[in-house]
């Protein structure tokens, strides 16, 4: 062979030899396969390759400051499309950093898959000190649906498809994948691993309730004398968004809506009875459930707020059997989808449904007219330093005016108030702290609701609350994404100005800095930053930056004194039983 023949034989080379694919490529082509198409992850050994090579094939990757929030993000992109969200952490601290997202979302029934990179099995498993060395699946599992870890990567396909599985099917969860760095660079044949790929078909399959269990809600309901539906959050989840309100207008039932079902109906709804929200628990004698449980959020449905013991009989909705009387008796169980559920209730509610007795409809309107008059009084008030109602009687009206903007609401008295006050008027429009009432969901909630949904996002913070993923507005300005975040800033815990009891020179626990101007933040990373002191300046800026999609933070100073401890769980804090409590208020 000549020379030459010898160096186009060599260049040939590639093209006879059979063509080949590794773990990066086979997880970016199972995610595609499966239309996941966005990653939210913090890059680092050793899945710093995986994110460059997901974003060179097409796929959004979204790099964030710290896991946690990316955690967070995935998990309510989960929520909001009812695809799992993808979040991709590196080893060690990195995964257990997401992993109190991956537990968070388990606990809210968000479906997610957090794909962290490890270290070497086999050094791990002999504790020889690998870098990073932990063994992330066994910690994983107790916190999450399901965990599994792959080693060989013509199995990639199939651990993709049984996290999507686990992460979508019955309760949505969390649901871990470990990829060890050896995974990742594993060589394979690509046809053996494009056959290998596996698209889940009708990964969250209806689950039609029984005919019988169907029978005993309605009979249960047609006894009913004050009866009240509650939504929850699984019921914004479900997107039987139609069905959902048929249900409530031809039954004529009052419905009250938990914190992130808030806008399933429009809140100014007729039906719908938040203002009266302590007297229809109270008084109710059926309560219906739509995917809602009866935790701490709903006192576990007894105690007084529930009135009399045994006053009530309760119809639960809900996709997971085991949720059935975990604290009450429930007389109706309908376990299956949402959709499928509500579907067979109004299949049953046709002519001749008899609306409830006026007498309650009219007991709680009346309930309603007062409470929201008094409020009303509180909203309008133009003054300065702001309370929390003059604040946020100015972010009601912008959420009125946008009804299809998304709010992203944490905190303790910022969290209740807002709650409380702004309406919201579209599905899936509220994403709030959730089941554990936890702090920092709100840069990676808003961050993946912008992604998401390309809308427009308002992010209320208490300052405290903001703190824990306040350094994610350096994503938020990267990416330019549409958000406003306004923080609450009321120099402190529930309050600015609590005092140390000894007079020394510590500031009190709960205290921050005075008159801190988080707005500069923002504008550090070129956004807008606007210190805003009263409620019509803070209308303003928020109008704006809704209007022009430009990252934007407001300032919103807060008088100090204007908050309580805990916001409205305040008896949720133990004290001592032992000397007084430290005098709180300076
Ligand atoms: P909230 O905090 O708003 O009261 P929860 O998180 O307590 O809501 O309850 C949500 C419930 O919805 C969970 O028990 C969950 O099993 C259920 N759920 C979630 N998705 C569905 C669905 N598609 N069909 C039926 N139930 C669902
Ligand atoms: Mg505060």
């Amino acid at each position: 062979m000549s020379a030459l023949a010898e160096v186009i034989e060599t260049e040939d080379a590639p093209d006879t030899a059979p063509a080949q694919t590794d773990g990066f490529h086979l997880i970016i082509d199972a995610l595609k396969l499966n239309g996941l198409t966005t990653i939210y992850g913090v890059p680092g050994i050793p899945i710093t390759d995986l994110g460059r090579l997901a974003q060179a094939e097409g796929l959004r990757v979204i790099s964030f400051r710290h896991e946690q929030h990316a955690g967070n993000a995935a998990a309510i992109a989960g929520f909001l499309t009812k695809k799992p969200g993808i979040c991709l952490t590196v080893s060690a601290p990195g995964f257990l950093n997401g992993l109190t997202a991956l537990a968070n979302a388990t606990t809210n029934c968000f479906p997610m898959i957090l794909i962290s990179g490890s270290s070497e099995r086999e050094i791990v498993d002999l504790q020889q000190g690998d870098y990073e060395e932990m063994d992330q699946l066994a910690i994983a599992k107790p916190l999450c649906k399901a965990a599994f870890r792959v080693l060989h990567a013509e199995d990639i396909g199939i651990a993709v498809a049984r996290a999507i599985r686990a992460a979508l099917s019955g309760r949505p969860g969390g649901v871990y994948l470990d990829v060890p760095a050896k995974l990742l660079s594993q060589v394979v044949d690509a046809g053996l691993g494009e056959r290998s790929l596996v698209k889940v078909i009708d990964p969250a399959p209806a689950q039609i309730p029984g005919t019988e269990a169907v029978k005993r809600a309605i009979d249960v309901l047609k006894g009913a004398e004050r009866p009240l539906i509650i939504l929850g959050k699984g019921a914004a989840y479900a997107q039987a968004d139609d069905d959902i309100r048929s249900l409530i207008e031809a039954s004529g039932i009052p419905y009250l809506p938990m914190s992130m079902a808030k806008g399933l109906l429009p809140d100014t709804h007729s039906q719908c009875a938040s203002a009266a929200r302590s007297l229809v628990l109270k008084d109710a004698d059926v309560v219906v459930l739509v995917g809602a449980r009866l935790n701490w959020l709903l006192s576990h449905g007894k105690g007084k707020s529930w009135g009399p013991p045994g006053s009530k009989r309760f119809i639960q909705i809900d996709i997971e059997p085991r949720e059935m009387d975990s604290n009450v008796e429930i007389a109706a169980p309908l376990v299956g989808d949402i959709g499928s559920c509500v579907a067979a209730l109004l299949g049953k509610i046709g002519a001749g449904w008899q609306a409830p007795p006026s007498a309650w409809i009219e007991t709680i309107e009346a309930r309603k007219r007062d409470n929201l008059s008094k409020m009303a009084g509180r909203l309008g008030k133009n003054s300065s330093p702001m309370d929390f109602h003059g604040a946020l009687g100015a972010l009601r009206q912008i959420v009125k005016d946008r009804p299809d903007a998304i709010l992203v609401n944490e905190g303790a008295n910022t969290l209740d108030l807002a709650r409380g006050i702004i309406d919201m008027y579209q599905p899936r429009k509220r994403l709030d702290v959730g089941t554990w009432g936890i702090m920092g969901i709100g840069m990676g909630f808003a961050i993946a609701a912008a992604i998401e949904t390309g809308k427009p996002v308002l992010a209320v913070e208490g300052d405290s609350a903001f703190g824990f993923s306040g350094m994610e507005i350096e994503t938020i300005c990267r990416y330019r994404l549409p958000v406003c975040v306004v923080v609450f800033n009321n120099n402190g815990i529930y309050r600015g100005t609590d005092v140390n009891p000894t007079g020394g020179a510590d500031v009190a626990t709960t205290v921050f800095v005075e008159n801190a101007r988080y707005d500069r933040m923002m504008e550090a990373f070129g956004g807008v930053g606007v210190n805003a002191t009263t409620p019509d300046e803070l209308a303003r800026a928020v109008a704006e930056a809704m209007d022009s999609g430009r990252p934007t933070l407001v300032n919103a100073v807060i008088d100090p004194a204007a908050g309580t401890e805990s916001g409205n769980i305040g008896k949720l804090n133990p004290q001592s039983a032992v000397g007084k409590k430290p005098k709180a208020v300076g």
